[in-house]
């Protein structure tokens, strides 16, 4: 199945808590009632939305990258290195902006060293979109 029709359709099977969730959200920026100063402009309305809703879009995307390099299959913590096949170390993860179609969104990325090729790398990089 194409990802965007797949992803239409988990969006799709969201759409009632989606819904609760932007009624929450109305509550908190128009007052309990989630309406609207009589007056306001659509513009201002569509402003807001627009924002809120790229800001939603990073908090996900950012929670899921960084949830999935915490939960790195152990084929690939244990992998050797890619060119020569040595012993990796691990080292500590670095920051990595991603620029997304809603924005930039910042996780810490997991890496090792190979020693023998003076090189680091990413396991993110090789992973994503793959399975062991
Ligand atoms: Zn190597």
């Amino acid at each position: 199945m194409d990802k965007k029709v797949a992803a239409a359709r988990k969006a799709q099977e969201l759409r009632g808590q989606i819904e609760q969730f932007a009624g929450s959200l109305r509550a908190e920026v128009y007052g309990e009632q989630g309406c609207p100063a009589w007056g306001t402009l659509f513009s201002e309305i569509e402003e807001l939305g627009v924002q809120v809703g790229d800001a939603i879009c990073r908090a996900f995307i950012q929670q899921s990258v960084t949830q999935q390099a915490e939960e790195e299959p152990s084929c690939y913590q244990h992998a050797g290195c890619p060119t020569c096949g040595g012993p990796l170390d691990h080292r500590d993860p670095e920051p990595k902006p991603l620029l997304t179609r809603r924005g930039e969104v910042s996780w810490q990325e997991p890496q090792t060293y190979c020693k023998k090729c003076r090189k680091a790398f990413f396991p993110s990089v090789q992973k994503f979109g793959d399975t062991c």
